[in-house]
């Protein structure tokens, strides 16, 4: 027999008994009198109370110990409804017939709190009228202390400086931040929450740097480093970021934790520190330490490169006695002043340090001459020249040593090639101040030399110690002379007649190349002049012209008034120019060949075939002749290659309409292999060599003889 009321009834007391000793939770039940009829294993545990010290009871005496002063919730519900409210209980709520409370307790056994969590329901017959009680009871000591600790928790990440921000297992979403996350990011916490973590991202790490980051993670749980974050104001800063990953007690991830702070200053106070540490506080140039390590690296490039660089050791003249004797605030005056001139004589890739007390070094990167490194070393002893004024505005005089040493010649080591151009100043400054010297004594011979030959070339100039040769242009068909190029000897009182091959270089390094191209210009024209009132056929004269002259502004109206000074027709004026000068490709190279041009001077490339020239190029200059060079002549007729380069270059010449001139022609056979290959004129030895002015007269008269002299 089954009613629908048996099925939510347990059949009798005892079954109910049985279930509710089965329950988890603490349980007892009373009857309508307030005894105890049911007491469950469970409370048993939790109030230490046996079930027969209770059952049949209703003076809860057996419950005082355990409740304290409190009696059980159920106790109201059975006899004084009325009084519930009187009851201290921590926190008391009706729901409908139920009571709710959380209650404390002192353990009996340990003397701790625990907390109770208890619900009290009455129990009612078919009739609806209470027949009794129960209540249960839930120890939730463990979860208020974790909802405890999480509050905590809570109040940590709201006050800590760093910023925190939480993703969900798939570290695309953030899913909580803190409120010095929203400081440091300047993203509101709205915004963070739409958006992933890439948001912080700065652009300065790459692909590589992340996917690193989250090997490291997915191996170990955990990633810290420094990274550049974004703001949201753009701004990118330096921060010390920890990424955890959360698992929960399963094992699977569910969040990933990001820690970041801001250590903009601690990278300031570091930077600092690293100014400090390899920078003299004095002048403020790098010191011993960061020169050592710059020069490490210009040897690893120039090795890389196969390339030179130079270390000027440099010691400071008289700075001793100034020092001594004015003070160090003077001292300390001067030596700034000195490393600010010295640092206006070197380039910027170049490396200036103070290594203490008056000692200098200058590191010259990739050079390709050691020369550069003596026009340094002379530009720096100059620069030491001109007075310096400091303290009480007297003039001081000071000078400097220089030591040289080359990588890859005097050392292949940083310290090896500082000790060596140390030890080689000491000799400098040993031989008399103001000097350099180069660990390799060939080097210092060489620049000696250089520097004397420099000195005897000025005072040259100055005394007009040249004198021009002149090598006449053939017609091929006729060996008619049709002109003459201009070619500069220096009349030495002491060494004779230097060629110019000895001074040109030179000339042109230093610039006196200019004065002295403008004195064979002068000379020249006057002494066609001179041929021409002389009565000579009309000559052509070729006049060699230098990169720098030609790069002097007004070039051609100092042309234009010296063809007036002279007399002499434009026409018979013809410039020679290299193709190096001519594939600069200026606005200025342009326009100065267009108002040469304009003036009626004719203009030829010299030593055709050894520069760069671009036909195109070469197409759309207003170029009048070619000049073969004589490395292509040489050869010829047996030498196949240049027997077709100067063939090809006469065909090309001929197809521009530019007349050819071939140099250097010393056979016969060379001569008329060039002429059969449709070339103009020539110039060489085979006709004569460069003769001074009174030879070209014997050679222009009507019976002149195939050679001449030099
Ligand atoms: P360049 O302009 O190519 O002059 C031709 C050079 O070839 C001259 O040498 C000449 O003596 C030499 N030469 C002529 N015929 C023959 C030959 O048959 N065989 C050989 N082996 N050589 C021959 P030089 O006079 O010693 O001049 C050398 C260079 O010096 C000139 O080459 C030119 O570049 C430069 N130079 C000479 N005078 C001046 C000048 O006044 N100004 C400038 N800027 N450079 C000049
Ligand atoms: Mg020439
Ligand atoms: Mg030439």
């Amino acid at each position: 027999m089954v009613a629908g009321s048996d099925l939510v009834s347990p059949p009798d007391q005892v079954s109910l008994a049985d279930i509710i000793d089965f329950l988890p939770d603490a349980a007892f039940v009373v009857d309508g009198d307030g005894r105890v009829i049911i007491w469950n294993r469970a409370i048993e545990r939790m109030t230490g109370v046996a079930r027969g010290a209770v059952v049949g009871r209703a003076d809860f005496e057996y419950a005082l110990a355990f409740y304290g002063k409190r009696r059980p919730m159920l106790v109201d519900l059975v006899r004084e409804p009325a009084l519930v409210a009187t009851v201290d209980y921590d926190y008391l709520q009706r729901d409908g017939d139920r009571l709710i409370a959380e209650i404390s307790v002192r353990d009996q056994t340990s003397g701790a709190i625990r907390h109770l969590w208890g619900m009290a329901s009455p129990l009612f017959d078919a009739d609806g009228k209470v027949t009794g009680a129960i209540e249960t009871l839930r120890d939730i000591t463990e979860q208020l202390q974790d909802r405890e600790r999480l509050r905590l928790a809570a109040a940590v990440l709201a006050s800590t400086r760093e910023g925190v921000l939480v993703t969900d297992a798939s570290g695309e979403h953030i899913v909580s931040v803190n409120r010095s996350f929203v400081e440091l990011s300047g993203y509101s916490e709205a915004e963070a929450l739409a958006s992933s973590p890439r948001l912080l991202q700065s652009g300065r790490h790459d692909r590589a740097f992340y996917q690193a980051m989250w090997a490291a993670i997915e191996r170990t749980g955990y990633w810290q480093g420094e990274v550049w974050n974004r703001r949201r104001n753009g701004e990118i800063f330096p921060a010390w970021l920890g990424i955890s990953q959360v698992r929960n007690a399963a094992g699977t991830v569910t969040n990933y934790v990001g820690v970041l702070s801001d250590i903009s200053q601690v990278k300031h106070s570091e930077a600092q520190l690293e100014r400090l540490a390899h920078y003299d506080p004095l002048t403020a140039l790098p010191n011993r330490l960061l020169l050592t390590s710059r020069l490490e690296h210009a040897i690893q490039r120039a090795q890389r490169q196969q390339g030179r660089l130079a270390v000027l050791f440099i010691d400071l003249d008289r700075f001793k006695h100034v020092n001594d004797s004015l003070g160090h605030p003077t001292g300390d005056a001067l030596l700034r002043a000195v490393a600010d001139r010295l640092g206006q004589r070197i380039r910027r890739e170049d490396t200036l340090a103070r290594l203490g007390g008056d000692e200098f070094v200058v590191v010259l990167e990739s050079i390709e001459r050691p020369a550069e490194a003596t026009n340094v070393a002379q530009s720096l002893i100059d620069a030491m020249a001109e007075p310096f004024q400091v303290g009480d505005g007297r003039p001081l005089y000071l000078g400097a040593s220089i030591g040289i040493s080359l990588y890859p010649e005097d050392g292949e080591e940083a310290l090896q090639l500082l000790r060596n151009a140390d030890t080689v100043m000491s000799q400098a400054k040993a031989q008399g101040r103001n000097s350099y010297r180069y660990y390799t004594e060939s080097l210092t011979r060489a620049a000696n030399q250089r520097l004397a030959l420099e000195s005897r070339l000025r005072r040259a100039l100055e005394r007009e110690e040249f004198v021009l040769h002149y090598q006449p242009q053939v017609a091929m068909a006729d060996e008619r002379i049709v002109g003459v190029e201009a070619l500069v000897r220096w009349q030495d009182p002491e060494e004779g007649l230097i060629p110019p091959d000895r001074f040109i270089p030179l000339a042109e390094e230093t610039g006196l190349i200019v004065p002295l191209g403008d004195w064979v210009m002068r000379q020249a024209c006057r002494q066609m002049r001179q041929w021409r009132d002389a009565g000579l056929p009309p000559l052509t004269l070729a006049v060699n012209l230098s990169a720098q002259q030609f790069a002097q502004p007004g070039l051609a109206e100092q042309v234009a008034a010296l063809l007036a000074e002279t007399r002499l027709p434009a026409g018979c004026l013809e410039l020679e120019l290299t193709e190096s000068i001519l594939m600069q490709h200026t606005a200025h190279g342009q326009a100065s060949l267009d108002a040469l041009r304009a003036l009626g001077v004719a203009l030829s490339i010299d030593d055709f075939g050894t520069g760069y020239s671009s036909l195109a190029y070469l197409k759309r200059l207003p170029i009048d002749k070619l000049k073969i060079d004589k490395s292509f002549v040489q050869g010829i007729p047996d030498d196949r290659n240049d027997a077709e380069i100067a063939t090809t270059v006469i065909a090309m010449a001929r197809n521009l309409r530019l007349r050819v001139l071939a140099e250097g022609v010393e056979t016969i056979a060379q001569r008329d292999f060039l002429h059969a290959a449709g070339c103009d004129t020539y110039q060489g030895f085979l006709f004569s060599r460069p003769v001074p002015p009174d030879a070209v007269c014997v050679l222009c008269s009507p019976h002149p003889g195939p050679q001449g002299q030099d």
